[in-house]
């Protein structure tokens, strides 16, 4: 097991899963990083208890893949949401894993085959009965995949299933925030053998999401995209508008009424 510590001197910006850096050796080569390069897309949520200000969870990403367990924690859909929102700012792809299969008790599916309806493929795994190995180590195959999942669904659990034996590359950035504050977040970036990197965030409890005004909050709900613009209100915010289009397809059983609660929600709170 290869641990690299690398320290970081005098940048604002923080250092992010999936960053491509500029490290100068130094005598010893312990390495310093000199620059943070251009991103090519930003993963970003609200810091925790402070509203105003940004929190980059990770950069140059390819793939979000949220996951949950069916149980142990409760899956929270209203997460699953935010965090379906922040890849769709970014227009980033997004698969869906499902682990824990084994303490399924009956019900996982009816939610999510909502999701699947709407386009977000989900991938069903336990690594307790070896359950989607294959489906997994195909979707982590290429690029940089960032796992984003509450403490406990599993996600170490997955990546030492993946690849035993791992070869865990974990970097210590000690990031300095807006407010001069020091905070110590460990961050986990994974090779896997069989080809693509896969990011993990631990202890990241809450994904708010940061950057969208109220206006753009329909877009991220892509499902919604048809009826958008078909309101009797031009301003509609499909609330409690009357011929609002969305509501009605609420009401049809065309939107599921999870995700449009959901999109209240945030609505309310971001
Ligand atoms: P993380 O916080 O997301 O990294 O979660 P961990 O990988 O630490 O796993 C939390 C707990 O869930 C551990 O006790 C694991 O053994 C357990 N766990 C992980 N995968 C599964 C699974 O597929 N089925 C069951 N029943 N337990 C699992
Ligand atoms: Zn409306």
């Amino acid at each position: 097991q290869r641990v690299q510590r690398v320290r970081k001197v005098k940048i604002k910006d923080p250092v992010v899963i999936g960053d491509h850096v500029i490290i100068d050796p130094g005598d010893d080569y312990t390495g310093m990083v000199r620059e943070v390069l251009p991103r090519r897309n930003k993963i970003s949520r609200m810091a925790a208890g402070d509203s105003r200000r940004e929190q980059l969870l990770a950069a140059n990403i390819d793939r979000v893949v949220p996951v949950f367990a069916v149980a142990n924690p409760t899956p929270d859909w209203n997460m699953l949401d935010r965090m379906l929102g922040i890849a769709e700012w970014q227009d980033l792809p997004v698969s869906i894993l499902i682990n824990k299969m084994d303490l399924e008790t009956g019900s996982v599916r009816d939610i999510t085959s909502i999701y699947e309806r709407i386009g977000y493929p989900v991938t069903y795994t336990s690594t307790e009965t070896d359950l989607g190995k294959d489906a997994v180590s195909d979707l982590f195959g290429s690029g940089t995949s960032l796992l984003m999942g509450a403490s406990g669904v599993g996600k170490s659990t997955l990546l030492n299933w993946l690849q035993p034996g791992l070869k865990l590359r974990t970097g210590e950035v000690s990031h300095v925030m807006g407010d001069g504050k020091h905070t110590t977040t460990h961050l986990q970036l994974v090779s896997l053998d069989g080809g693509g990197l896969v990011g993990d965030i631990p202890g990241v409890k809450e994904f708010k999401l940061w950057g969208i005004v109220p206006e753009d909050i329909p877009e991220l709900f892509r499902e919604f995209g048809p009826y958008i613009g078909q309101c009797k209100f031009s301003d509609c915010l499909h609330i409690h508008e009357p011929s609002c289009a969305i509501k009605e397809a609420v009401d049809a059983g065309d939107i599921s009424d999870l995700r449009y609660q959901s999109y209240l929600r945030i609505r309310k709170s971001p």
